[in-house]
């Protein structure tokens, strides 16, 4: 039978009375003992031990490679990732692993279990010789393991899959519809959200690309601390134009058909992660390596089921952590790995010190991370650069410009407008790697060009008081780290490029509902493609659950769930408006005026435009009024309005474009193409973007079969294996986990089409039933006790109610 604890079972479904508390205290007492994965069915509940667990080894993957369905052994991420990987290989069908989760659950570490798992069991070559799991030759002989994890079948039988897609009989015909493959993929995706600058960058008002601003002044006071000024023969003036070009970047290998060189698009799936994470991670509070970004990686796999391409998506990339982190976090690792681990001769180049001496590094008193090697990881970083064809001369170039980002942060200012530079030292640094006239760049810097409302094509060079000319700072530096960050996405999708039609197996790791103190327009936007993911698993797990009964006929009473669609509605509707469309219609005519102003209209706007909507609450509605609060699916989030006109215009500065044109490094102009002087393009928005983002991702994922995993956070104290259980209740309510079990519990455990179960299970009996009617009768009478009300016949399949009874029939088909 399958496995049942005397506390904690491995199916939730198996809960009888199932409530919040019930399913909190049962993945409770399977963590006790270190049980870390739980189902409901087909998802998977992940819980972070926070340590080391021995159960992802090679044996591990030996154990559930080739269980049918992933479903013999006992619950585990490998389950899910062959459970994915078959249905590929059997189905020809396009899969998805969703992971979801708040930040520190475990979402990272799961992405890349599964990326583990389905590198190691899918064959070397491309083509021909099926070998059916190259990966497997290097993978040793499971050799026992421990009394939970150990049996590779036989005991821990799980619960077959609703769908029929589970252990018994083949897959065809089970409850989620066929989606078939995602087709060839040649185009590039449409840029991902955030105004992150995937795809074409958003256009910059008329300015004439070229023309300087005026010129600047400025003191010459001599360095407080810190690094010495760049050496004088270092400065752009003496590189001049005339200098070695690096070279430019390597075409991308075009792939397609059989000479795939199959190993290495495994190594670059793997490497890219290190990668990833140096450029896309931080420390935050809650976890050590917080991924800034999302991701949603899809490797490609030919005829032979091997891996022969990819292609990652990033969106929401978190920038304004280049120029701002909370106390103890940490801006995104490289800029501490190439501290501690560029050689002391090109830091002294560079004029580089250490973390404390960088305001974008020190501000948050916090510069190393317990048990992290920076260094090891630079080297690492490197490698993986390498593998994905970065020359080291771009690599040379990236981490220059990170060097120019670090002196950009330490640029001061004062007096009136146009500010000036309290020390011209660090603008001096910046110029001299960035390769642009330190004078021009000042400029750029306090100065901005505005378009004049009623006449077109002139431009206002506007005086920047100090603080306005320190956030023309920190977006010159936001915009260089966003370019990098883009650079090198492109170049692993390049080293992953394949041309020919493939199916998929997609991964997710985004991140999670977020609800803070203070939430802004960040939280805002995560929330809701958090909204948009959660209308994907409503729409699969219950939604498409209940569809199937009610298209069979079947006699079901719904269950009532929060569709959550009344609050994607209320962010990007457009009729009536939502939030978005309010907040995109504001940003339109506020050019010319200050944040603040900009957010006061909008709030105004907001509480003329929804007047009243049950998720939406706006407490105070006076003109001082500058926070709202929506009731989201995970809860309630109070949105500060501070700031959200300027984040979601997410303005490229002309002036600081212009100024990186103009870079002598042939490297640095080639990060910004665009067109300065072309006007006919409106702007785009953030919120536009995230929008077009999130539909894109919808489209995606709805390509493919879907395969959940759900990670829990267990405390906030990162401490191992220790369970805090108002903590996790609360994440299993807004998980909606136990909609999940109640769906499942009161519908079917497994359905198969009519002629196909008769076909299997009809062998039990000497002669074979001709209908439902007959199997029921035959079977009631077979003296295992199975009553005639755990079947009903639908109009094309014939359903099961528990996993009980499909056991006892197994038992049955085998004597
Ligand atoms: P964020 O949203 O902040 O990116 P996340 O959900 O991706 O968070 P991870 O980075 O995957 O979280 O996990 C946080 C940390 O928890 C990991 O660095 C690791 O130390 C630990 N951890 C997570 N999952 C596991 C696991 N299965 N086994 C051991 N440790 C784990
Ligand atoms: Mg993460």
């Amino acid at each position: 039978m399958f496995r049942l604890f005397s506390s904690g079972v491995d199916d939730l479904v198996l809960v009888s009375s199932p409530t919040n508390g019930e399913i909190t205290n049962q993945i409770g007492a399977r963590f006790d003992r270190e049980l870390i994965y739980t189902n409901i069915g087909e998802v998977l509940i992940a819980v972070n031990p926070y340590k080391q667990l021995p159960i992802t080894g090679p044996e591990f993957i030996k154990m559930y490679q080739n269980s049918p369905g992933g479903n013999e052994a006992p619950p585990h991420i490998f389950a899910l990732a062959e459970r994915a990987y078959r249905r590929m290989v059997d189905e020809n069908e396009s899969q998805c692993v969703i992971i979801s989760g708040e930040s520190g659950a475990g979402k990272t570490v799961s992405a890349k279990l599964i990326l583990q798992y389905v590198t190691a069991v899918s064959p070397n070559n491309s083509y021909g010789n099926s070998m059916g799991g190259g990966g497997s030759n290097n993978v040793p002989q499971y050799d026992g393991g421990s009394d939970d994890y150990g049996a590779p079948s036989g005991r821990g039988r799980a619960l077959p899959m609703p769908g029929g897609r589970g252990m018994p009989p083949p897959a065809r015909g089970g409850g989620v519809p066929n989606r078939g493959g995602v087709a060839s993929r040649g185009a590039p995706p449409p840029p991902m959200g955030g105004g992150r600058g995937r795809g074409p960058p958003p256009p910059v008002s008329n300015v004439r690309a070229g023309a300087p601003p005026p010129p600047m002044s400025g003191g010459q006071a001599p360095p407080a601390r810190g690094p010495a000024p760049p050496p004088s023969r270092g400065g752009p003036a003496a590189r001049g134009r005339g200098g070695a070009p690096p070279p430019r970047a390597a075409p991308p290998q075009s792939r397609g058909g059989r000479n795939v060189d199959v190993e290495h698009i495994k190594k670059v799936i793997l490497d890219s992660n290190p990668l990833m994470e140096a450029i896309g991670n931080a420390k935050t509070v809650r976890n050590d390596n917080s991924s800034r970004f999302g991701k949603y990686l899809e490797i490609q796999f030919d005829d032979n089921n091997a891996p022969v391409g990819g292609q990652i998506s990033t969106f929401l990339l978190e920038k304004t952590r280049v120029t701002f982190q909370q106390k103890h976090e940490r801006n995104f690792h490289i800029f501490y790995q190439m501290l501690a681990g560029l050689d002391q001769s090109t830091k002294s180049e560079w004029g580089l010190t250490q973390a404390t001496d960088f305001y974008y590094l020190a501000q948050s008193k916090c510069t190393s991370i317990a048990d992290v090697d920076d260094a090891a990881d630079y080297i690492e970083v490197k490698n993986a650069m390498t593998t994905i064809a970065i020359t080291s001369e771009e690599q040379t170039e990236i981490f220059r410009i990170l060097a120019a980002i670090l002196h950009v942060g330490n640029i001061r200012f004062q007096g009136e407008a146009p500010a000036t530079v309290i020390d011209e030292t660090p603008l001096q640094w910046a110029a001299s790697l960035l390769g642009c006239d330190p004078q021009f760049l000042g400029q750029s810097l306090n100065h901005r060009q505005i378009q004049s409302g009623s006449v077109r094509h002139t431009q206002y060079a506007v005086p920047q008081n100090p603080d306005q000319s320190a956030s023309l700072r920190d977006a010159l530096a936001k915009t260089l780290y966003e370019r990098i960050f883009d650079f090198i996405v492109t170049r692993i999708n390049s080293a992953m490029q394949y041309h020919g039609s493939a199916k998929v197996i997609g991964v997710l790791d985004i991140y999670g509902f977020e609800v803070f103190e203070r939430n802004s327009f960040e939280q805002f936007c995560i929330n809701y493609v958090n909204e948009r993911l959660q209308q994907i698993f409503i729409d699969l797990t219950v939604r498409g659950e209940q569809r199937e009964y009610h298209e069979e006929g079947m006699k079901w009473k719904d269950i009532s769930f929060f569709d959550n669609k009344i609050v994607v509605d209320l962010i990007d509707g457009n009729k009536p408006p939502g939030v978005m469309r309010v907040l995109d219609d504001v940003c339109k005519t506020v050019h010319a005026v200050d944040s603040a102003t900009a957010d006061t209209k909008f709030m105004e706007k907001l509480i003329h435009a929804i007047q009243s909507h049950p998720h939406l609450l706006i407490s105070n509605t006076g003109s001082s009024a500058n926070e709202f609060t929506i009731k989201h699916y995970a809860g309630d989030v109070t949105y500060s309005v501070e700031e959200f006109c300027f984040k979601n215009n997410d303005n490229l500065y002309a002036s600081i474009v212009c100024c990186l044109q103009s870079s002598t490094y042939p490297f640095i102009a080639s990060l910004f193409p665009e067109n300065m002087s072309d006007n006919k393009t409106a702007p785009t928005t953030a919120s536009y973007k995230i929008r077009q983002s999130a539909n894109y991702l919808v489209q995606r994922l709805s390509a493919c079969t879907p395969h959940y995993i759900r990670c829990i956070k267990p405390n906030d104290s990162k401490s191992p294996l220790s369970f805090t259980s108002s903590r996790v209740e609360h994440q299993v309510k807004y998980l909606g986990l136990l909609e999940n079990i109640k769906v499942k519990r009161s519908g079917y455990a497994y359905r198969q089409l009519k002629d196909v179960f008769l076909n299997r299970f009809g062998r039990i009996f000497d002669v074979a039933p001709r209908n439902c009617q007959e199997f029921v009768e035959q079977i009631t009478r077979a003296g295992k006790d199975i009553s005639a009300e755990e079947f009903e016949e639908g109009k094309t399949k014939i359903f099961v109610k528990t996993p009980e009874t499909i056991f006892l029939m197994e038992d049955l088909l085998m004597q």
